[in-house]
């Protein structure tokens, strides 16, 4: 049967995407392959396709339990016959599926890395016609990386046992040169066809925002919410608290505007499953993750990623943002930059023992602020840290468009043009007021940073009111009213 054909009577889908048909073909070849593709290019296809298409079974190495239910649950859905094995299954469960596993009822296999270390599927194996094994998201191979997992490391010795040997395949949307070549020797693999597909999406407007304070910080997450409101995106932080302390920030100021929930590493399987589901469904606009939170996430409609702590590297940053605009659409990615921050990595950095792995890290760390820092385009910074070569400049990002953006205030990187209009009348107001009060400042009305809460909270009440630090009762009694009369008037 032609590819194309097979595409379509498995997936519905009438075309491959660049590089698919290549690794198809390769795969079924029987050459090893590397696939470097960027989030949404499409990696699944080009090992499901080749899966149904040989004889027994492909298995799908995968680093997360929820991954493969995704995966697995899309191809049922489809009727093709896939099944993962884990430990969030019962023992029955468990055994039924090896049963059907020995009656070939399956094409492919998820499994998780640590499976390959218990004995009793070594022994599975040996009795089925394993073809081919895919290692997903095979960056986990890498030690120096951010998402290392040394079970990754077993996957060749575990592979050697069996009795013969499948073709193998490795893919991932994040790696260096050096990464690639951790992979190709880790998994010992026989002169693989690399494939590496260009990073560039063009879809994505990426963006830093310097901030001085934690407090800046979490006032451009509101007025970014603000400006994205209805629309579904990610803000991703660096440690568990601030997922939960800014999750709760966002309701205690748009309780009324935005829905929000909190996804990191330490909670409980059930609600990380539960809150992934709620964001995946959109009955949730925004969920604010640690970066637990988004390998295999495969939602169309998230149109912007907020970055509320920088990351520690170029790698995690372009996969976390890679998580936006996937259905194609423009989608926004903002950094919000605090010097301050570097405290986190720092933490992060002294828990390394090993001085090798120390290295690595504070030079990723150190390409990241260079990043940052920045004033060339800096989307052609990021494909050069990936070794792609990118001749001309996006005129996408804000190096490229919005440089004048240095001398603009603050929050007008954050808002668009008619809200950037509002708070600047908003100001005009409150100097208004301290001359008509003699007043020796205008922050006795309100300093700016009570001035963009009140804007994004719209208070009309004595509660919205006393969420303004420093609003108390006397403030209230003074300018209340004031502030009321003001804001019907330009409609905020
Ligand atoms: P990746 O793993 O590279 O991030 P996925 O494999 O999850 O990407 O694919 C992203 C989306 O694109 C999925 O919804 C998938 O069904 C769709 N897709 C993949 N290949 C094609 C294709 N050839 N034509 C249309 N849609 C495709």
């Amino acid at each position: 049967m032609e590819l194309e054909a097979a595409l379509y009577k498995y997936f519905t889908y009438r075309s491959f995407r660049p590089l698919q048909k290549e690794i198809i073909e390769t795969i079924l070849s029987g050459q090893d392959t590397v696939a470097l593709l960027p989030t949404g290019a499409g990696k699944s296809i080009c090992f499901q396709l080749p899966a149904l298409l040989m004889p027994g079974l492909t298995i799908v190495i995968s680093p997360l339990i929820a991954l493969m239910q995704d995966q697995v649950d899309s191809l049922l859905r489809r009727n093709i016959p896939a099944t993962y094995i884990s430990s969030t299954l019962s023992h029955t469960e468990v055994v039924q599926r090896i049963e059907l596993l020995q009656l070939q009822k399956y094409k492919l296999l998820y499994i998780a890395p640590e499976r390959l270390q218990h004995k009793k599927f070594l022994i599975l194996c040996k009795q089925l016609q394993v073809s081919c094994i895919i290692i997903d998201e095979a960056h986990c191979i890498s030690e120096w990386g951010h998402d290392f997992r040394p079970p990754y490391l077993q996957i060749a010795s575990f592979i050697a046992e069996l009795p013969h040997r499948p073709v193998i395949a490795a893919f991932t949307a994040t790696a260096t040169k050096h990464t690639l070549q951790e992979i190709t020797e880790s998994l010992k693999l026989r002169s693989p066809k690399i494939y590496v597909a260009s990073f560039y999406r063009s879809n994505l407007h990426i963006s830093v925002i310097h901030t001085t304070s934690f407090q800046l910080q979490e006032i451009a997450v509101l007025l970014l919410l603000k400006k994205h409101q209805g629309e579904s995106g990610i803000i991703y932080v660096s440690t568990r608290t601030a997922a939960q302390n800014v999750c709760e920030m966002i309701k205690k100021y748009l309780s009324n505007q935005v829905s929000v929930g909190f996804y990191h590493g330490e909670l409980a399987a059930q609600q990380r499953q539960y809150i992934q589901k709620l964001f995946m469904a959109n009955k949730i606009d925004v969920i604010v993750a640690t970066s637990a939170f988004g390998m295999g996430v495969d939602k169309a409609n998230i149109s912007f990623v907020i970055h509320f702590h920088f990351p520690g590297s170029i790698e995690a940053y372009y996969q976390e943002i890679g998580r936006a605009g996937r259905g194609g659409q423009p989608a926004q990615c903002y950094l919000l930059f605090n010097e301050k921050n570097q405290d986190i990595h720092e933490t992060l950095q002294s828990q390394i023992t090993s001085p090798a792995a120390q290295t690595h890290k504070l030079q990723r760390l150190e390409a990241m602020l260079a990043y940052t820092y920045t004033k060339k385009c800096r989307m052609q910074m990021i494909l050069d840290y990936f070794n792609e070569q990118k001749s001309s400049k996006c005129n996408n990002c804000d190096s490229c468009i919005q440089p004048q953006f240095a001398q603009q205030p603050f929050f007008s990187a954050l808002v668009s043009k008619k809200q950037c209009n509002e708070i600047q009348a908003l100001h005009a107001w409150r100097l208004q007021l301290q001359k008509a009060h003699a007043l020796s400042h205008y922050a006795e009305v309100l300093t700016d940073t009570q001035l963009l809460l009140a804007y994004v909270i719209q208070p009309n009440s004595e509660a919205d009111f006393a969420k303004i630090p420093g609003c108390g009762r006397g403030w209230k009694i003074r300018w209340a009213s004031h502030f009321l009369l003001k804001s019907d008037k330009i409609q905020v």
